[in-house]
């Protein structure tokens, strides 16, 4: 086989004190979150539009953020979102949360389903409101090192390969793609055969007019319907860890060909796909091995010293959380950081981080540790904790959850047939 050697020399188009990669709901809250003190920031995303999994990835589903019997545990950006979802796109908020926090304990828990797209213009409004430099259609590709220090990124778009220099980058690609690229220590996921789509049908169309609400109109259609917890995965399916061009086309083009086959026998002029995920469903691709790892049964109940955000279960009632800096950082890389989906948990932990609220708190915890380093001129490992925490509430997101929310008994089992998204009473 024949064998290259490419060499460019390109010189920085601009230098930014921090560089954001990925423009899903972590990198968004990362990017946003550094803008505010006026640092300047650049977010690239390679779509065309913002909001990775939570819009591209037509999993629109704020998933509950209150402990199950009616105390709300996360605030801070994602309550700012899930808010602002609901103005102009679909309103699934229940009742006794319309308001607020309910006055009396509930069982019904705090989500919220919105429309991805008109989420996804907002997210352009909140961070060209941020002041935030952003481009669209521009893949973030190698990181530049010396040591274990990122001096910028090369990018790939329509302009070719270009350079920005950076004094802080956060890899929000949700694969971890760049701090992988950069040599920190990473690890693969697993995930199963799931691809889901919207329908729309003339039942459905019917069902929307009579009751007046739009949102009506859709209803999943699928290729794989795997969960999350790999209920419906198919025997000789391949499980992917998405980190290959090869696993990524082997995976899309498998579920391709299964949603048409499941459309097939339907009257043609009875339905339409509306809507098909523009990247692949794809839960755990590849995380950090962060200088700590959350795991369920040693983190739940637990407090961290230098705790960002406490977090609650989406599956299951009670169950507390709080995510230490450690996840997002691993030493030796003195100015990268990550956010999202690529945050250190093992197991069903790294589940409970990745969805959209954490995910958002986390990108939060990113953007306010990247500027802290900044103004600190130390390591973002080094930051000085109070003043991250004390920064983060200032934001509205609550550091450590109350300890009388702690049940008695401390039982944990984790279980559950549930896919994460399907929360009973929404569709
Ligand atoms: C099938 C499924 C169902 C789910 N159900 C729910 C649910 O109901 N509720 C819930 O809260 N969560 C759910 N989740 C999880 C949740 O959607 C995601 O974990 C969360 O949105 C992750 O956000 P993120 O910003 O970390 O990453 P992502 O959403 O993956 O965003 C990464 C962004 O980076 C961009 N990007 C990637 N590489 C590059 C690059 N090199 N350069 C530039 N840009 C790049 C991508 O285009 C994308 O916009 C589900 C996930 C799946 C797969």
């Amino acid at each position: 086989m024949e064998t290259i050697e490419f060499t460019r020399k390109l010189t920085a188009k601009k230098e930014y004190d921090v560089i954001v990669a990925g423009g899903g709901v972590a990198g968004v809250a990362a990017a946003v979150s550094a803008a505010k003190y006026g640092r300047s920031v650049l977010l690239l995303e390679k779509s065309n539009i913002l909001g990775g999994l939570a819009t591209l990835g037509l999993v629109n589903l704020f998933v509950p953020m209150c402990n199950g019997r009616g105390k709300q545990i996360i605030f801070g950006l994602a309550e700012k979102w899930l808010r602002q979802s609901a103005l102009y796109g679909h309103d699934s908020i229940p009742a006794q949360w319309k308001n607020g926090e309910p006055t009396e304990p509930t069982g019904a828990r705090y989500c919220q389903r919105y429309s991805p797209y008109i989420f996804a213009l907002q997210l352009t409004e909140e961070v060209t409101h941020a002041g935030v430099d952003l481009l669209f259609d521009c893949i973030a590709s190698y990181p530049q090192m010396e040591g274990g220090h990122c001096r910028g990124i090369i990018t790939d778009s329509k302009s070719g390969l270009e350079y920005y220099a950076c004094k802080m980058f956060i890899d929000t690609t949700g694969d971890a793609d760049i701090l992988r690229r950069s040599g920190m220590p990473t690890v693969p996921g697993e995930n199963f055969f799931s691809y889901f789509g919207k329908k729309i049908t003339l039942d459905s169309c019917r069902r929307a007019v009579e009751q007046g609400n739009i949102a009506e109109v859709y209803s999943f259609v699928s290729g794989g319907g795997a969960s999350l917890y790999g209920d419906n995965q198919p025997e000789g399916i391949p499980k992917w860890s998405g980190l290959t061009v090869d696993e990524v086309s082997d995976y899309l083009i498998r579920n391709q060909l299964l949603m048409l086959d499941n459309i097939r026998g339907d009257e043609r002029k009875s339905r339409d796909i509306a809507m098909l995920p523009l990247m692949p469903n794809f839960r755990t691709t590849c995380r950090i091995d962060g200088d700590y790892t959350m795991k369920i049964m040693q983190d739940v109940y637990r407090h961290h010293e230098d705790s960002v955000c406490a977090i609650n279960d989406f599956d299951h009632r009670d169950y507390l959380y709080e995510v230490p800096l450690r996840t997002l950082v691993r030493h030796g890389f003195d100015n990268m950081i990550t956010a999202g989906r690529s945050a250190s948990g093992s197991g069903y932990a790294w589940d409970v981080l990745r969805v959209i609220p954490p995910a958002i708190l986390t990108g939060q915890a990113a953007g306010e540790a990247a500027v802290l380093a900044l103004e600190e001129q130390t390591a973002i490992y080094d930051v000085t904790v109070p003043t991250l925490q004390k920064r983060l509430e200032d934001a509205n997101v609550m550091i450590h959850f109350p300890d009388e929310y702690v049940p008695q008994d401390r039982t944990v089992v984790i279980h559950g047939n549930n896919m994460d998204g399907h929360i009973e009473g929404h569709n």
